[in-house]
């Protein structure tokens, strides 16, 4: 499926009417294909504005909040860059397309793993990824022209801050996990730095040596009465605060001048949603009228050689149904035969007026009538509906047979 108009309404919904301008984050928004970086069978939910779980207890951020972090790292297209947390490697392949160099790091190595694996995948060459704490930076690789942590730091870790560049932006979060802000910090000189406030924000831990751990008296004093919390690994407090810490906020607070249309826009999809139940509703309802029992599709009229047969179509499981058989007139006894799963499709309870006799022959069952030179014979079948589901029945009047389909509704 060609999701380029997918993209193209997510960008256009949840990131530029949201305020995000900067035209090579919107561009690399249109062309990386979100939906490879979502788990098998997450697909359909890609180009919704959530963040999607993606193993290890973590998360893919929600496509508003990289636009966000991207756009606030004033990305050139020279700059090497660094990001922290490549989780999904989502962000890292949105970097890859704005800017000349990426170095990704992830402590899981599953993630990484699967990220790289991705980044070969659709030729995004200029990507290095490592296994490790990224709370220490990529030393080897500095300075770097911005750096972009995915994951919620207690501090600002310092060597980040010493791997940036002069001008270099470090974007990241910062706090517990009821109270963290992303800020902007630029280094202004060899020991000077800025700091910005861009808005409150909820991300997963950074968690290492320079971030939090499991006995960060910031990180237990948030969890004090979960079990374990303090003894866990340090890559489960987000699995032992039950993934809640694998959220974005829905609604992070937008930083100043963006209008905030989110409690707007889902109202709308509910109202859409509600629409499109009705509608299908209504659809099938008249679909029924048409083509269901009773209906004008509901019958059908087949022709033979020694006259029709008004055969029902469609019908309702467990109800009678009349079946019409008209002979021409003619000075011999008439046939009409039907097959085995004709009665496994509809029991025969009556025939009006009844046969002469009966045989059968060849697996089918004949019904003779007596010869009319004068006129038309019509002869009702009363029947009952025996099973449910598409069915397929043979009849036949004479030497000739028809195979007929017929849909019985449980
Ligand atoms: N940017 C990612 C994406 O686009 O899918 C989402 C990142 S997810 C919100 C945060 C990631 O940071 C997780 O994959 C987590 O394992 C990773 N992480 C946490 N602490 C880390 C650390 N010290 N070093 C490297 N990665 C870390």
């Amino acid at each position: 499926m060609d999701m380029t108009r997918i993209r193209d309404r997510m960008v256009e919904h949840h990131v530029t009417r949201r305020g995000i301008r900067d035209p090579g984050v919107t561009e690399a928004m249109r062309t990386v294909p979100r939906e490879k970086f979502v788990p098998p069978g997450s697909e359909e939910f890609a180009y919704e504005d959530a963040p999607l779980a993606i193993g290890e207890g973590q998360t893919i951020s929600q496509p508003f909040i990289v636009a966000l972090m991207l756009e606030k790292a004033n990305l050139d297209a020279g700059d090497t860059v660094l990001e922290v947390g490549t989780g999904s490697g989502y962000a890292s392949a949105l970097l890859s397309r704005i800017t000349r160099h990426v170095y990704s790091i992830e402590r899981h190595e599953r993630l990484a793993l699967q990220a790289k694996e991705r980044f070969e995948k659709l030729e995004y060459r200029n990507i290095d990824v490592r296994v490790g704490d990224g709370s220490k930076g990529w030393a080897e690789a500095a300075p770097f022209d911005a750096i972009i942590v995915s994951a919620s730091a207690p501090e600002v870790p310092t060597a980040l801050k010493e791997q940036l560049g002069l001008g270099g932006r470090l974007i990241i979060p910062v706090g517990r996990c009821d109270a963290q802000r992303l800020k902007r910090v630029t280094r202004t000189g060899d020991a000077t730095f800025e700091e910005e406030d861009l808005g409150g924000v909820l991300f997963v831990p950074l968690i290492g040596e320079d971030a939090w751990t499991a006995t960060h008296p910031m990180y237990t004093a948030t969890a004090p009465s979960l079990p374990g919390t303090l003894a866990s690994e340090p890559s489960s407090p987000q699995d032992a605060q039950g993934g809640g810490m694998g959220k974005i906020h829905p609604l992070p607070a937008l930083p100043e001048g963006v209008v905030d249309y989110t409690e707007f826009q889902q109202t709308f999809w509910a109202v859409q949603r509600i629409s499109w139940i009705v509608f299908t509703l209504l659809l099938l309802t008249c679909l029924l009228g048409l083509f269901g029992r009773g209906g004008p599709f509901s019958r059908q009229t087949l022709l033979l050689a020694d006259g029709s047969v008004d055969f029902p179509v469609i019908s309702r499981w467990n109800a009678p149904e009349d079946m019409t058989v008209n002979f021409t007139p003619s000075s011999e006894d008439r046939v009409f035969t039907i097959d085995a799963a004709f009665l496994q499709t509809f029991s025969v309870q009556g025939i009006d007026p009844p046969q002469k006799a009966t045989f059968v022959r060849e697996g089918r069952i004949g019904y003779v009538f007596p010869a009319d030179p004068a006129g038309l014979t019509q002869i009702v079948f009363r029947l009952q509906t025996q099973l449910p589901g598409p069915r397929r029945a043979t009849i036949g009047m004479g030497g000739e047979s028809r195979s007929q389909s017929t849909f019985i509704f449980p």
